[in-house]
């Protein structure tokens, strides 16, 4: 049997080292005799964890001392509720930067807390799609803050520049980046991002906020999705779900072994340009979107001829390529390539491309 490469886009690949270690002691964790799964959230055994984690996390991301980690239910959707909610004060409008699918759900609920500002930063400049570099964003001088995508997944579209806006919040939906290369947490304000995508498993969402924005929300507001709240309570007002959060841990202390995101974001440099370069190559396979924003977590690639779109999934399928159908408002292909997925992985799916190209070229 060919080794199993799995391409999805979330949830999506975990390391198999951590695999492994998980199944190693998932029915007698630290010689307990039962699993992590059974043990209650307040146990000293569990808070260990849980703050080995976010220390990890810390450690990884170099987050200051004056950002708070809170580790949250309700997935990046939660966050485009609990943003407004959280963050607008006693302002009527925030900035919404448009880039695609996951940034517009997040101006699409919004618009039930505020009248929110939605800034399309998409061209088209000879046939290739290009977002508007920072500067250009037409900002909105009374919005109580800018939320963007940084990494679209379905679009497979990215923005690598750093956000310098003065006097503004920055809030980045960081769902399918975080870990992906390392970042100067001081230019945000909030991220956030759901684990499922380039973490682990689906469940658990982290939240990195500037310790000065908590505290802000109305008499009305959902106490699960208020920070205030959720930080007092170290992120147990409600159970969390902990084995995730260990399973997280587990990854996290995985990638500082690899050694940590300087090394891990070279990797995804060099697994993501090997598939581009594939693509760029051939007339057979075709991405039209500008070098620059090119997404290195989700490549998104089309078949000059459509019909032929079944037969390439159906038989990269047996070859033991999963999952590397496109999203269906977008049609075509997508490889999701996050930090689990090994050099290896691109190899292979490169084979793969050319083989199928030499077969119905
Ligand atoms: C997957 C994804 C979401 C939605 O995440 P949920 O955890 O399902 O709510 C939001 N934003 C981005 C960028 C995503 O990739």
């Amino acid at each position: 049997m060919n080794t199993i490469y799995n391409f999805s886009a979330g949830p999506a690949m975990i390391p198999q080292d951590v695999l492994n270690q998980a199944k190693q002691e998932l029915q007698n964790w630290q010689n307990l005799g039962f699993s992590i799964m059974e043990i209650s959230h307040r146990s000293k055994e569990f808070i260990e964890v849980a703050e080995q984690a976010e220390q990890d996390l810390r450690d990884l991301l170099h987050i200051p001392d004056f950002y708070k980690v809170l580790f949250c239910q309700g997935g990046a959707r939660g966050q485009f509720s609990a943003v407004p909610i959280n963050l607008l004060g006693n302002l009527k409008t925030a900035d919404y930067i448009d880039s695609g699918y996951w940034s517009k759900s997040a101006f699409i609920e919004a618009k039930k807390y505020c009248i929110p500002n939605s800034i399309s930063i998409k061209e088209q400049i000879n046939g290739k799609t290009s977002l508007l570099s920072m500067s250009q964003w037409d900002v909105n001088k009374k919005s109580a803050y800018i939320h963007y995508c940084p990494n679209e997944t379905i679009d497979g579209l990215s923005i690598y520049e750093e956000p310098k806006f003065k006097d503004k919040i920055i809030i980045g939906d960081f769902s399918s980046c975080i870990l992906s290369r390392s970042i100067n947490i001081e230019n945000y304000d909030l991220i956030y991002a759901g684990a499922q995508k380039n973490i682990g498993p689906a469940g658990i969402t982290i939240i990195i906020i500037r310790e000065n924005l908590i505290g802000y929300t109305s008499k009305i507001s959902p106490s699960i999705l208020d920070y205030k709240i959720i930080s007092e309570y170290n992120s147990m007002f409600n159970t969390p779900p902990t084995f995730a959060w260990y399973l997280s841990g587990l990854v996290f202390k995985w990638l500082k072994r690899k050694g940590g995101l300087k090394k891990i974001e070279e990797l995804n440099q060099i697994k993501s340009h090997l598939l581009y370069e594939k693509i760029d190559k051939s007339n057979f396979y075709i991405n039209t979107i500008d070098d620059k924003n090119r997404s290195k977590m989700n490549v998104v690639f089309n078949l000059v001829d459509p019909n032929l779109n079944e037969i390439f999934l159906k038989e990269s399928f047996e070859s033991g390529l999963i999952a590397l159908k496109g999203h269906s408002i977008i049609g075509g292909m997508r490889a999701s390539i996050y930090n689990a997925m090994p050099l290896e992985g691109i190899q292979s799916l490169i084979k793969f491309m050319s083989y199928f190209e030499n077969r119905y070229g």
